[in-house]
């Protein structure tokens, strides 16, 4: 399990400096989440703007 992020990223990038393990990257079009180092703290995912972060289903 990781949390994702949706296309409702506006690549602000708030949630790159609020991930304790540096999972967030920026990608083309959005941030992106490394699903191997993200510990599913949902740390990003209170700190998005956007609301654009959520657990993977
Ligand atoms: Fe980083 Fe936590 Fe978000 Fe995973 S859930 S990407 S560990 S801030």
């Amino acid at each position: 399990m990781a949390h994702v992020i949706s296309d409702d990223c506006v690549m602000c990038g708030t949630c790159e400096g609020e991930c304790p393990v540096g999972a967030i990257s920026a990608g083309d079009s959005k941030y992106v989440i490394n699903a191997d180092e993200c510990i599913d703290c949902g740390t990003c995912a209170a700190a998005c703007p956007s609301e654009a972060i959520h657990p993977e289903e």
